[in-house]
């Protein structure tokens, strides 16, 4: 083993470089695929901005018509920031407390159960009233109402409405199909008949559904991306996010600690998970499953290092990973290995390679990796 000399701090510890210029290209490329539509654009920013952090995403995402989050806590790190715009709350109250923090201009809360309303009107009024969405339970019933449930909640809705204490009442509904071709007419069709007669604008699409049913997206009053703000694809078995016109906003890097040479024959790794088919030159990288790097990723998960494409031997360790470099030509000890965000090694295909989505992993950074934006 050569082992490299003993870095700066920064060459030990994976990195995380959040790009915002890479967020705004991605939010121009959701509005041209709405074209002329009316369709304004919830930029979903749940999960601290899947993971990118929403401070850092934010001036990406000036042109955004407004924001969503889950949890009103996160609808107050958005206006801390210093977004001046409406803001959705998909998990809408969460507990009766969370009426404390109502009263913010442009606040809209989704609704998915009764006792939700209940809260909203024990809520002691003051400050600006919410708009409410309610959510339909559609096909996912992750929460919301089933038909008769709904007429009964918009009803209640309404007299709140009346009351002055919600602004406004939406529609909310959410596939569970929508990466298919034949996956939302009918869930579209059921939920049109619940809402029908009740006024209101309507929300039903997320990525795969503006992407694959665009011209339903277009007759709907807003959309709700999410994954492509990041640049990366909903459908990543077809198109990846640089073959959709999306830049990966997150570049996850780490460094080459050492290298070493196996024999033929030699084993690598915990249980022996890679064994060496002929001599090879081994790389050892400075992350692991404790950064968030997926421990499921297996032999032949592609990184690049130093620009030229390899792939992991083996299982990821807690803090360390082993790569190919038999064939390849390493010019610095010290040379930076790409774990996803370059277009020639995306986040979907390390995703496809651990079994797990890009979101899962872009998510699933840990405080370990140091995070910066650009
Ligand atoms: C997360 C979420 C979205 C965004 O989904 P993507 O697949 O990332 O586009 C939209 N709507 C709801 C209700 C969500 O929870």
């Amino acid at each position: 083993m050569t082992a490299a000399p003993c870095g700066m701090a920064h060459a030990v510890q994976a990195q995380a470089r959040i790009d915002s210029a890479a967020v705004a290209h991605n939010l121009a490329q959701i509005r041209k695929r709405l074209g002329a539509g009316r369709a304004r654009i919830w930029a979903t920013v749940k999960a601290d901005a899947y993971g990118h952090g929403i401070a850092r995403v934010l001036p990406g995402l000036t042109d955004a018509d407004g924001l969503a989050v889950r949890n009103l806590p996160e609808a107050h790190l958005c206006r801390a920031a210093g977004w001046p715009g409406p803001v959705l709350v998909y998990g809408g109250l969460q507990h009766p407390d969370e009426a404390a923090l109502l009263g913010a201009p442009d606040l809209h809360l989704v609704i998915s159960h009764a006792a939700q309303l209940a809260w909203l009107q024990a809520a002691a009024p003051g400050g600006r009233p919410p708009s409410v969405w309610l959510r339909y339970a559609g096909d996912t019933r992750l929460g919301g109402f089933e038909d008769e449930d709904y007429a009964q909640a918009y009803a209640r809705c309404d007299a709140l409405r009346e009351q002055g204490r919600i602004a406004a009442i939406g529609h909310l509904n959410h596939y569970a199909r929508s990466e298919d071709a034949d996956g939302i007419a009918e869930a579209d069709a059921r939920f049109r008949r619940a809402v029908a007669g009740r006024p209101g604008p309507v929300s039903t699409c997320n990525c795969a559904a503006l992407l694959l049913h665009p011209g339903h997206a277009a007759h709907t009053d807003w959309v709700r991306p999410g994954i492509m703000l990041y640049g990366a694809s909903p459908i990543p078995d077809t198109r990846d996010g640089p073959g959709l016109g999306l830049k990966p906003a997150m570049l996850f890097t780490a460094h080459l600690h050492g290298t070493q040479t196996l024999p033929r024959g030699a084993s690598l790794g915990y249980r022996a998970a890679f064994t060496a088919p002929r001599a090879m030159r081994v790389g050892l990288v400075g992350c692991g499953y404790a950064d968030g790097y997926p421990r499921h990723a297996n032999t032949g998960t592609p990184l690049l290092i130093d620009g030229q494409p390899t792939r992991l031997l083996g299982r990821p360790a807690m803090d360390m990973l082993a790569i190919d470099l038999t064939d390849i030509d390493v010019p610095g000890a010290d040379a930076t290995v790409v774990l996803w965000g370059d277009p020639r090694n995306t986040v979907e295909a390390v995703a496809a390679s651990a079994d797990t989505i890009a979101a899962a992993l872009l998510t699933g950074l840990t405080s370990r990796v140091a995070m910066t934006g650009a």
